[in-house]
Protein backbone atom coordinates (compact mmCIF):
# COMPACT_ATOMS: atom_id res chain seq x y z
CA UNK A 1 0.00 0.00 0.00
CA UNK A 2 2.74 2.49 0.95
CA UNK A 3 3.61 1.86 -2.89
CA UNK A 4 0.68 2.91 -4.45
CA UNK A 5 -0.17 5.73 -2.18
CA UNK A 6 2.91 6.87 -1.71
CA UNK A 7 2.11 10.34 -3.55
CA UNK A 8 -1.03 10.81 -1.19
CA UNK A 9 1.35 9.90 1.69
CA UNK A 10 3.79 12.08 1.09
CA UNK A 11 1.41 15.23 0.77
CA UNK A 12 -0.17 13.83 3.83
CA UNK A 13 2.85 14.17 5.95
CA UNK A 14 3.89 17.45 4.07
CA UNK A 15 0.54 19.21 4.53
CA UNK A 16 0.82 18.07 8.12
CA UNK A 17 5.13 19.07 8.94
CA UNK A 18 4.42 22.67 6.50
CA UNK A 19 2.05 23.85 9.15
CA UNK A 20 4.30 22.22 12.10
CA UNK A 21 1.07 20.48 13.51
CA UNK A 22 2.57 16.66 14.13
CA UNK A 23 3.19 17.90 17.58
CA UNK A 24 -0.72 18.33 18.21
CA UNK A 25 -1.19 15.02 16.33
CA UNK A 26 -1.45 12.71 19.06
CA UNK A 27 -2.71 9.15 19.32
CA UNK A 28 -6.13 10.25 21.12
CA UNK A 29 -6.32 13.41 18.92
CA UNK A 30 -6.45 11.79 15.71
CA UNK A 31 -8.83 8.93 16.69
CA UNK A 32 -11.08 12.08 17.95
CA UNK A 33 -10.53 13.93 14.59
CA UNK A 34 -11.42 10.08 12.77
CA UNK A 35 -14.74 10.33 14.60
CA UNK A 36 -15.63 13.87 13.94
CA UNK A 37 -14.72 13.88 10.17
CA UNK A 38 -17.17 9.99 10.00
CA UNK A 39 -19.96 12.07 11.79
CA UNK A 40 -19.74 14.90 9.44
CA UNK A 41 -19.81 12.28 7.04
CA UNK A 42 -23.00 10.93 8.59
CA UNK A 43 -24.51 14.66 8.57
CA UNK A 44 -24.92 14.30 4.88
CA UNK A 45 -27.98 11.90 5.27
CA UNK A 46 -29.30 13.05 8.06
CA UNK A 47 -32.72 13.62 8.11
CA UNK A 48 -32.86 14.45 3.99
CA UNK A 49 -31.81 10.78 1.80
CA UNK A 50 -32.79 11.94 -1.08
CA UNK A 51 -30.91 14.29 -2.25
CA UNK A 52 -27.62 13.67 -0.86
CA UNK A 53 -25.18 15.93 -1.61
CA UNK A 54 -22.29 13.40 -2.69
CA UNK A 55 -19.60 15.66 -3.47
CA UNK A 56 -20.07 16.81 0.38
CA UNK A 57 -20.05 12.87 1.08
CA UNK A 58 -16.92 12.48 -1.14
CA UNK A 59 -15.11 15.52 0.78
CA UNK A 60 -15.63 14.01 4.37
CA UNK A 61 -14.92 10.48 3.21
CA UNK A 62 -11.60 11.93 2.01
CA UNK A 63 -11.08 13.70 5.46
CA UNK A 64 -11.78 10.27 7.57
CA UNK A 65 -9.06 8.70 5.16
CA UNK A 66 -6.85 11.07 5.34
CA UNK A 67 -6.88 11.27 9.26
CA UNK A 68 -6.56 7.28 9.22
CA UNK A 69 -3.36 7.69 7.18
CA UNK A 70 -1.98 9.76 10.01
CA UNK A 71 -3.27 7.42 12.24
CA UNK A 72 -1.22 4.76 10.50
CA UNK A 73 1.74 7.08 9.60
CA UNK A 74 2.17 8.29 13.64
CA UNK A 75 2.03 4.18 14.58
CA UNK A 76 4.30 3.09 11.75
CA UNK A 77 2.29 0.68 10.58
CA UNK A 78 1.41 -0.44 6.95
CA UNK A 79 -2.11 0.55 6.31
CA UNK A 80 -2.37 -2.32 3.79
CA UNK A 81 -1.17 -5.12 6.04
CA UNK A 82 -3.61 -4.20 9.26
CA UNK A 83 -6.36 -4.20 6.46
CA UNK A 84 -5.62 -7.78 5.12
CA UNK A 85 -4.73 -8.50 8.78
CA UNK A 86 -8.15 -7.69 9.94
CA UNK A 87 -9.99 -8.90 6.84
CA UNK A 88 -8.53 -12.37 7.23
CA UNK A 89 -9.75 -12.26 11.30
CA UNK A 90 -13.01 -11.11 9.55
CA UNK A 91 -13.65 -13.85 7.44
CA UNK A 92 -12.51 -16.65 9.87
CA UNK A 93 -15.29 -15.19 12.42
CA UNK A 94 -18.16 -14.52 9.98
CA UNK A 95 -19.31 -17.33 8.15
CA UNK A 96 -21.97 -17.19 5.74
MG1 LIG B 1 -14.70 17.38 7.39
Amino acid sequence: MRDTMKEVIERIIKFRDDRDWKQFQTLDNLAKSISIESAELLENFQWDTENINLKNVEEELADVLIYSYLMAITMDVDVKEIMLKKIEKNEKKISC
